[in-house]
């Protein structure tokens, strides 16, 4: 894994704390996207090398929802950078562990996305992703 992309936080209210991130961070978030699989809003910001992403839920179904219900607002996933996430599912899944997609699936901000069962990471949620690029 390359480095640390983004910290997922789930939020109750998207509006409001993009406003909170953009005074602590000093930076005013630079996408704000709708992932309908996911039924949720995200909002980034730039960190340095590595970004803040919220995420708001959109209904009742959403694991942001469902997430908030259980443990309330806080940080939801760790993003980690990947060259290739066929070959790091392959491998994390021949180590052990429990993967929630066997396949990558589209995510925010222009990404292939996976997830590993929290179960099997001391309780945080591990997200993998890899950039798409023009010539995928
Ligand atoms: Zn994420």
């Amino acid at each position: 894994m390359k480095k640390i992309e983004h910290l997922g936080i789930a939020v109750k209210d998207i509006d409001m704390s993009e406003t909170l991130f953009e005074s602590l961070l000093g930076t005013p978030s630079y996408k704000r996207e709708e992932v309908g699989s996911e039924s949720v809003i995200t909002s980034f910001f730039k960190v340095g090398d590595s970004k803040i992403e919220l995420l708001q839920a959109t209904d009742e179904k959403s694991p942001i929802h469902k997430f908030i219900e259980k443990k309330g607002e806080g940080i939801h996933h760790i993003a980690f950078e990947v060259d290739n996430i066929e070959v790091e599912l392959k491998r994390l899944k021949n180590e052990g562990f429990r993967l929630i997609h066997e396949k990558p699936k589209m995510g925010a901000d222009n990404k292939l996305i996976a997830f590993l069962h929290p179960k099997g990471t001391n309780g945080v949620l591990i997200e993998l992703c890899q950039e798409i690029t023009e010539e995928d």
